[in-house]
């Protein structure tokens, strides 16, 4: 079927084959994890070079007409689906060439289309680390990571994604090149306009490639799973590691003994990672990272420590790589094993690592007052003050559990707010929580966010609806 005007001339700048209008062809860019976006768009386009993303949004400057930049469509606040349908979508999956892999700076150059797992194929390929490592690593890609500034399981020791990143190229609303694919350590020469770009969830311009740090590859790793008494527990336990380990403490998520019965109850896991004696709720699937020099055994001195201190009830060591990947495993199916269980409500939020009890007895004791019974499931990136903070509808509920949710996002917010928490911490805005932001979010901060964005995009068309109210 021949596109209406003016797409016929869209058509003509990208070719059939990154042409998509149909509604077969279309449902791959409009289905998102978790469907809860279901609006159309007017096409989609996949273009294969940066000078046509750039002819693309020249299309759409003239035209007018509103762009969702999409990388590897795992997001999970519906950034990158249209949130009107009279968009077309952009995906940048077929950008996918590495420019440059520079072992003497420790940089890789790669297009917005690489998935991180090729990124850390790459480095490893070159004898280096590329540490980002996250659930979704298979399909999201290296533009959708920085522009929602993804965390994952190793920022405790390398930070987000935006500390990974040197600089971008990024096409601007009206079809510009911004060619800032910096290598330099040092470089003091006015706005970071890196850092504009990073976590702007396509509203500020649409990322093509990026060089990305590489860090030298661990050549061991030591990895347990720790049962304790509480979280202000897990705070004690963590100071102490931090102390002792510094940067090779790699990860500590907190992981709550209810997510590893549901994921055997699931069958998701098929052995119990738990040490036998675990006699409490809470456990912390702590990492060291070992290099050259480092001697075995380090993980071993820590645990004699916090034995003597008496802060570990019981400890599972991993013996093995099989033993490991259980252990990540079973990390990862925190939020499959929800879905298998019960309806949900979720929240993604932090706060300083010191506040982590006092936010779980109080968001605890006030979901327990709105539903009796109510499961909490708060776990993850406890290292960072990251909290995904769940709840499963009580057992036995029937009926619509998240019609509860206005009232339990309402009281876990102002308890964030109390403790000047983050309403996102890791998965951003998207369209999920563009009220909540305007609400939430400092006056002022939020008129220097406008004026950024009125200045970078003053017709409105790169991802509207997206982080700002208008
Ligand atoms: C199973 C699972 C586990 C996850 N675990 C984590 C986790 O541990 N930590 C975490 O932070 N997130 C996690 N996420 C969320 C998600 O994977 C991340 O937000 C990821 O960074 C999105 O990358 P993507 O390539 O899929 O981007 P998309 O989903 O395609 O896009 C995300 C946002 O970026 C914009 N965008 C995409 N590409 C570009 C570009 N080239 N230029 C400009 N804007 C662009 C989109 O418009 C959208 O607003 C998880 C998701 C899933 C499904």
């Amino acid at each position: 079927m021949a596109p209406a005007q003016p797409f016929d001339k869209l058509l003509e700048i990208v070719g059939e084959a990154n042409f998509h209008q149909d509604e077969g062809a279309l449902t791959r860019f409009l289905e998102e994890p978790r469907g809860l976006y279901k609006k159309g768009a007017q096409c989609a386009v996949t273009p294969t070079s940066v000078k046509m993303v750039q002819k693309v949004m020249q299309f759409a400057y003239q035209n007018e007409i509103a762009v969702v930049p999409q990388s590897g469509n795992t997001g999970l606040v519906g950034g990158q689906v249209p949130a009107t349908g009279k968009e077309i979508i952009l995906s940048l999956s077929k950008l996918r060439q590495v420019r440059e892999v520079d072992t003497s700076t420790n940089v890789m150059t790669l297009e917005a289309g690489i998935t991180v797992l090729e990124a850390q194929k790459h480095a490893e390929e070159a004898d280096r680390l590329f540490p980002l490592s996250l659930g979704s690593e298979g399909s999201c890609q290296i533009g959708g990571i920085l522009s929602t500034n993804a965390g994952g399981t190793a920022v405790l020791a390398y930070g987000n994604s935006r500390d990974l990143c040197m600089g971008v190229e990024a096409v601007l609303a009206d079809g510009r090149l911004y060619k800032g694919l910096s290598k330099l350590r040092k470089d003091n020469t006015g706005y970071d306009l890196k850092d504009l770009l990073v976590g702007a969830e396509g509203t500020l311009g649409i990322i093509t490639a990026a060089s990305m740090k590489m860090f030298p590859r661990p050549r061991a790793f030591e990895t347990a799973l720790l049962n304790i008494a509480s979280p202000q527990v897990g705070v004690e336990v963590f100071e102490i590691v931090r102390k002792r380990a510094g940067n090779r403490l790699t990860s500590f998520e907190l992981l709550p003994t209810i997510g590893m019965d549901l994921q055997l109850k699931h069958e998701l896991i098929t052995r119990d990672p738990r040490a036998k004696d675990a006699p409490t709720n809470w456990h912390i699937l702590l990492e060291l990272s070992l290099f050259e020099g480092d001697e075995d055994g380090a993980l071993l001195g820590v645990l004699e420590e916090l034995a003597e201190k008496e802060l570990v009830a019981d400890a599972s060591l991993c013996n093995s790589l099989g033993d490991r990947q259980l252990m990540w495993l079973m990390r990862e199916n925190y939020a499959e094993c929800q879905n298998r269980e019960a309806q949900s409500i979720k929240h993604d939020i932090s706060v300083a690592i010191r506040d982590i009890p006092t936010l779980m007895d109080e968001v605890d004791a006030a979901a327990e007052r709105i539903v009796p019974g109510i499961r909490p499931i708060a776990f993850g990136h406890m290292g960072d003050g990251n909290i995904h903070y769940d709840f499963l509808a009580p057992e036995g509920f029937e009926g619509d559990f998240k019609a509860f949710a206005p009232e339990i996002h309402k009281a876990t917010y102002e308890i964030l707010a109390k403790l000047n928490g983050s309403i996102s911490a890791e998965h951003g805005i998207g369209q999920m929580k563009a009220d909540l932001l305007a609400q939430k979010k400092d006056p002022t901060a939020l008129d220097m966010m406008k004026s950024i964005k009125l200045a970078l995009d003053p017709k409105n068309i790169l991802n509207p609806g997206k982080i700002l109210r208008s």
